[in-house]
């Protein structure tokens, strides 16, 4: 099967793409890669204002707005936040995105990471790239099996650690220094999040610490960057033919292995 040129970045909740990994995401966009965001959530919990169906239709429109910054199309929640589980049910939906959506390159959450919704997450998008193919894994609606390659990397967990206070390393640092404020512009889109951030942890504090996180990763790089964001690949098997850093093979230079 051809390459696709698809990029999907997949994440629990709205806003949480755009603090991790929108910055390598800008660039698949302008190497030509169709770009997507999906988040599982929907972001109900989000607010400490707004009804259940207002901070929905409210987060679901800021995710199409920040998407629509680099031209990505976004993919509304399916569930609530805090009922992201890894159960059959919600696998088929995901799967059944993941096959209309027949992405080459997959970002995501990490494996260990301080929130249950984030690891779930992670886990339901890796199973569904390992059963987009499979026939006989029934999707919910029923989409056709795709047998694409896909690259699956995650992003760093919040903090560079995980829930049992382990340091989590990327393996690879991509500059996204060019795209620093194309991700804070995105980053903005989500108004809701900056109104009740502004008065929990101080004005623009998410936009500072986004920017921050950047920082420290920039100077992780073997040749230090001013920002950058870090991933680990996952093992390719039972995802792509051939072990291959498909982000390299198609950011070049932008790309630094630690
Ligand atoms: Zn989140």
């Amino acid at each position: 099967m051809p390459d696709s040129k698809i990029a999907l970045a997949t994440a629990a909740h709205p806003d949480d793409v755009e603090f991790m990994m929108a910055g390598t995401l800008a660039l698949l966009a302008d190497a030509g890669y169709e770009c997507h965001i999906f988040t599982i959530g929907n972001g109900n919990c989000g607010t400490a204002s707004h009804t259940h169906e207002e901070i929905i239709r409210i987060r679901g429109q800021e995710g199409h707005d920040a998407a629509a910054v680099i031209g990505a199309t976004y993919h509304n929640g399916l569930v609530n936040d805090i009922e992201i589980f890894y159960e059959p049910e919600l696998l088929r939906q995901v799967t059944a995105i993941v096959r209309q959506i027949q992405p080459e390159i997959v970002l995501t959450q990490s494996p260990q990471d301080y929130m249950e919704d984030h690891q779930n997450s992670c886990r339901l998008t890796v199973s569904a790239c390992f059963t987009r193919g499979m026939r006989n894994w029934i999707t919910h609606p029923w989409v056709e099996p795709t047998l694409q390659d896909v690259f699956l990397y995650h992003c760093q967990p919040y903090g560079c650690i995980g829930p049992l206070r382990e340091q989590i390393l990327p393996s690879i640092v991509v500059d996204v220094t060019d795209k620093i404020d194309v991700k804070e512009e995105m980053l903005r889109r989500h108004a809701s999040q900056k109104e009740w951030l502004d008065v929990s942890q101080g004005k623009d504090a998410y936009l500072v610490a986004m920017r921050e996180g950047c920082e420290i990763m920039g100077q992780m790089a073997p040749k230090p960057v001013k920002y950058g964001e870090g991933f680990r690949q996952h093992l390719h098997v039972g995802h792509s033919a051939k072990d291959e850093d498909r982000l390299s093979t198609v950011l070049g230079d932008r790309v630094q292995r630690l």
